[in-house]
């Protein structure tokens, strides 16, 4: 079954074309700046899986609408493209952000579904909305195909209360749902799928796994997972929880926030946008979101950004231990994304001395390059737990997930 998988974001249309019965990319690609500026500085870059060059429009693209055409006209492109025709499509599946309560696990959408979504803006305002458009946006485009929901918070309803309830009112659970929910759930479900098998072949059942996986790319965040089922999670009732991120502060003493408003005169938007966009390793280095330029001002000398980098690598650390403890002890510790798959000075800051928990890192192999892209073990041979570094492929999940509900329902 071909798979389209959408996930849009409020000035972008992420998409990747699936055979889903061999699990094949046959072409993704990215429409960025939609609706920027009345989107007249759109661009969508599509690659086909094996090419090298990238297969790019340059048009206006006012809204998400919009830029679907532009991606079903990339994707059925005599010369570029992958489809004959639309009608290959057999299945849409949509990342989403926000599932609230009502969703543990990926859905077919209807109008309940949808309604549902829409309910769940006023807890993701940033990102909802952009979904339930792709979603709009397929379903006018293509109407013959059916499409799944696969929520990003999905994977943390199985969180137990003593995780999830804050320490507040109750009544704001109640009334509100004021809670933790967690995000990244597809990642960390993908990657703990791949860390229990490697743990299976090793002779421990997946019942009795306790593995840790930590989601580290722009955004960052940790959970710990017991024989499949996320137990706890470092995200909460939004992103901005947990671990320091790339223009994200995470963990923050809650009054700061009257602090900020009383004492320097900020209102809720410039507090969102300097907690949310101006903090984590920007805010701390003055020099960038990205690792791999706080790696290069390291590089020149730069203190700020060393104090960064050795926070972000502390603070996961910290967690690292603490959800050993929620555990009981830790059978894997998995680095994926952006800066888990890449960067082995964080896996090694993050990991060191912990040989207390069972951890012993092999420094040869986290330093291989050649491990990179793949599923590794990165520990020593005879570390009684084992760190692994894994692709992260939220991506495939979706497109798994959607086949499998499709070909259920039909
Ligand atoms: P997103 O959350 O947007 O999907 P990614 O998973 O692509 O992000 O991760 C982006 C992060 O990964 C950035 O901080 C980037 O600097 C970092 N990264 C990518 N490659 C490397 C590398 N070789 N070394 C260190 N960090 C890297």
């Amino acid at each position: 079954m071909k798979v389209l998988v959408v996930n849009c974001g409020s000035s972008s249309l992420k998409y990747e074309l699936f055979e889903s019965d061999t699990g094949q990319s046959l072409a993704s690609g990215l429409a960025s700046r939609v609706g920027v500026n009345g989107g007249e500085e759109a661009l969508l870059e599509q690659k086909r899986a094996g090419d090298e060059e990238k297969f790019t429009v340059q048009a206006p693209m006012p809204d998400h609408k919009v830029a679907l055409g532009y991606v079903l006209a990339a994707l059925t492109d005599p010369e570029e493209g992958v489809l004959g025709s639309l009608d290959e499509i057999q299945a849409i599946g949509h990342r989403v952000v926000h599932g609230g309560e009502a969703f543990s696990q990926s859905v077919l959408i209807d109008a309940v579904v949808e309604a549902a979504i829409e309910r769940f803006c006023e807890i993701a305002p940033l990102h909802n909305p952009a979904n339930l458009l792709g979603i709009r946006a397929c379903r006018d485009r293509l109407p013959h195909a059916p499409m799944v929901a696969v929520f990003d918070t999905a994977f943390h309803q199985t969180l137990p209360p003593v995780a999830y309830i804050y320490g507040i009112p109750y009544e704001l659970y109640e009334e509100r749902k004021i809670r933790r929910y967690g995000f990244h759930g597809t990642s960390h479900r993908y990657v703990a799928g791949k860390a229990a098998e490697m743990l299976d072949k090793r002779g421990l059942a997946p019942e009795q796994q306790r593995i840790i996986t930590c989601h580290l790319g722009n955004g960052c965040s940790i959970t710990a997972i017991q024989g499949g089922k996320s137990v706890q999670t470092s995200m909460g009732f939004t992103p901005l929880a947990g671990l320091l991120m790339g223009t994200r502060c995470g963990d923050l003493d809650p009054a700061l926030v009257p602090y900020l408003i009383n004492h320097l005169g900020m209102d809720p938007e410039e507090i969102d946008d300097l907690l949310n966009k101006r903090s984590g390793l920007l805010g701390v280095s003055g020099v960038s979101s990205d690792m791999r330029d706080i790696h290069q001002a390291i590089s020149e000398g730069n203190a700020r950004a060393k104090l960064a980098l050795d926070i972000f690598s502390y603070r996961l650390r910290r967690y690292i231990g603490a959800y050993a403890t929620v555990l009981g002890g830790v059978d894997a510790v998995v680095f994926t994304a952006g800066i888990g798959e890449n960067d082995a000075l964080v896996r090694e800051q993050s990991t060191r001395d912990l040989e207390f928990l069972g951890l012993y890192l092999d420094q040869t192999r986290n330093n291989d390059p050649s491990l990179r892209g793949q599923p590794a073990d990165i520990s020593k041979f005879d570390s009684p737990s084992r760190i692994l570094v894994i692709p992260t492929d939220e991506e495939l999940l979706i497109a798994t997930d959607t086949a499998e509900i499709v070909g259920k329902s039909g």
